[in-house]
């Protein structure tokens, strides 16, 4: 099966958001540049015999909460709340975020808080239960949690089959077949 799906990523700034788009979609170059308004990646990949296009919309972090965001909430199919798991300010702005994600598109939107960085687990300062107890009260329906590193690879392609695989989204066949000879776990990425 083919499915079309659409990804926004929201959280502070230095959580990581850019690098874990790079992790997934070009492993073999990991630089980032700091993000500017919103980057735009697409990128196919094939996970179970299924081809998967993906459109991975990358946001700052640096800009306030504005009328915009709503646009952007409302037309993704999920929502990729990431934040540093060695900072408690990006973990609080994430509640902040996923609270917003709430009142913009309701109980149904789908909502994966992704905690990152966790190659420094000595500096760890946001825990699983922390997490697990915000999952518990929240009224956002479908809630996930998971947690990577970006950086050394640990847990991001699992992070990334949770989001895939978890989503209920209508078949779509609205792209070329130039993807079709993908091999599994391969990824083709152009940026648009
Ligand atoms: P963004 O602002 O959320 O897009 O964050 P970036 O992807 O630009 O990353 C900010 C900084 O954190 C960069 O120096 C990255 O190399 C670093 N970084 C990103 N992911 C990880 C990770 O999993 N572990 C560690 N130790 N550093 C990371
Ligand atoms: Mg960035």
């Amino acid at each position: 099966m083919r499915f079309h799906i659409k990804l926004l990523f929201l959280g502070c700034s230095g959580v990581g958001k850019t690098s874990l788009i790079r992790r997934w979609t070009r492993p073999t170059d990991m630089y980032c540049e700091p993000t500017f308004a919103i980057d735009v990646t697409s990128h196919s990949i094939k996970v179970r015999n299924h081809i998967y296009r993906v459109r991975l919309s990358d946001t700052s972090g640096k800009e306030y909460y504005d009328q915009m965001f709503n646009g952007y909430i409302y037309n993704s199919d999920a929502i990729l709340l990431v934040y540093d798991t060695t900072n408690k300010e990006s973990w609080e702005k994430t509640k902040d975020w996923a609270k917003i994600v709430y009142k913009t598109a309701g109980a149904k939107m789908p909502v994966y808080l992704i905690g990152n960085k966790i190659d420094k687990e000595s500096k760890r300062v946001v825990y699983r239960e922390d997490v697990q107890e915000f999952i518990h009260q929240s009224p956002l329906n479908k809630l996930y949690m998971t947690e990577c590193s970006a950086k050394t690879g640990e847990m991001a392609l699992d992070a990334y089959k949770l989001v895939l695989f978890s989503l209920d989204v209508p078949e779509r066949e609205i792209w070329m077949e130039s993807n079709a000879d993908l091999k599994d776990g391969e990824s083709s990425c152009n940026i648009v």
